[in-house]
C-alpha cells in the first residue's frame, strides 16, 4: 500500500503534513485521486470518493490547514474532503 506523499503537484512538501498521525496516511494514494479517460466517469468517481473520504477528513485535526494548502497550491484530487470543483468555488467566494 502506498501512502500519500505530502507533495503538492509542484513537488513542494507540505511542511506540517503526513507525519503518520493523519487518518489518510493509512489509505492508498489512489483513493484521493480518482481518474478516468471519460470526464463524466471521472466526475462520478470523484463524487463517490469525496463521499467516502469526507467523514475521515472531517475527523482530522489538520482539516483546516489541509484545505488551505490545497487551495493555495491548486492541488488536484481530494483534500480535506473537497474536490477540485469545491475548491474552485471556495476560491471564487473569497476572491
Ligand atoms: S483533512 Fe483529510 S486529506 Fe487532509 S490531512 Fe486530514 S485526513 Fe488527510
Amino acid at each position: 500500500m502506498q501512502n500519500i506523499s505530502g507533495l503538492s503537484t509542484t513537488g513542494i512538501k507540505a511542511p506540517w503534513f503526513f507525519d503518520g498521525s493523519q487518518p489518510c496516511t493509512m489509505l492508498s494514494t489512489e483513493a484521493f485521486y480518482p481518474d478516468d479517460e471519460d470526464p463524466v466517469v471521472k466526475m462520478r468517481k470523484t463524487q463517490k470518493a469525496k463521499e467516502a473520504l469526507k467523514p475521515l477528513c472531517d475527523s482530522c485535526a489538520l482539516s483546516a490547514p489541509c484545505l488551505e494548502w490545497a487551495i493555495v497550491n491548486n492541488e488536484y484530487g481530494i483534500w480535506a474532503g473537497t474536490t477540485e470543483a469545491d475548491r474552485k468555488r471556495l476560491r471564487r467566494k473569497t476572491a
